[in-house]
This record gives C-alpha cells, structure tokens and sequence, in this order.
C-alpha cells in the first residue's frame, strides 16, 4: 500500500474515519468519478487506501498495489482531494 495514505495528516485521519462512499460522494459532487486504472476499470478505493477489502467486492481486481508510473500519484491526488475536500493542482505528475 502507498506509504502516503499511513501518515499522521488531515488525508490519513480521514481515511481512516470516513467510510469510502463519503469520499465517493464528495468527488461525485465536485462531477468526477472514481479512477480507473489502465483498463477503465474502477479502481478499489477501500484497498488501495486501507489496505483491506471484501472477497465480493466488484473491484477486487484492483486488489493488487498500483505499480510506480501507471497511476499512483493520480490516485493520490483523488483521495487527496476526496478525503479533505481540497483542489488539487497540477495533476499530471506520474514520475
Ligand atoms: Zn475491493
């Protein structure tokens, strides 16, 4: 799992008290969906930023760590602003 989501910050603690759908949510509002991965397949967001999931969930391909370059630091910057409803710059940071 991405050491950035088991850090002491606003982003950690929130992962850690919301449940995932609130992070969901609040990105559904801002009008942007969950990220996909290199398929267009909805990434996991319970697994990538906990570490744990459930064996029927419907994205349990994605339970597997996202590989440096294909992602992560997207994914970052999604639960980056999810989890603290925060704009993020830039995005288009992937080295
Ligand atoms: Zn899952």
């Amino acid at each position: 799992m991405d050491p950035r989501f088991t850090e002491n910050n606003e982003l950690c603690q929130n992962i850690k008290n919301w449940k995932v759908m609130k992070a969901i949510d609040a990105m559904k509002a801002l009008g942007k969906s969950v990220p996909v991965d290199a398929n267009g397949n909805d990434r996991c967001i319970s697994y990538q930023v906990k570490g744990y999931c459930f064996s029927n969930c419907r994205n349990k391909r994605d339970h597997k760590p996202i590989p440096p370059g294909t992602g992560a630091d997207q994914f970052y910057d999604w639960c980056r602003e999810a989890y603290t409803c925060e704009e993020v710059a830039g995005g288009n940071i992937d080295s």
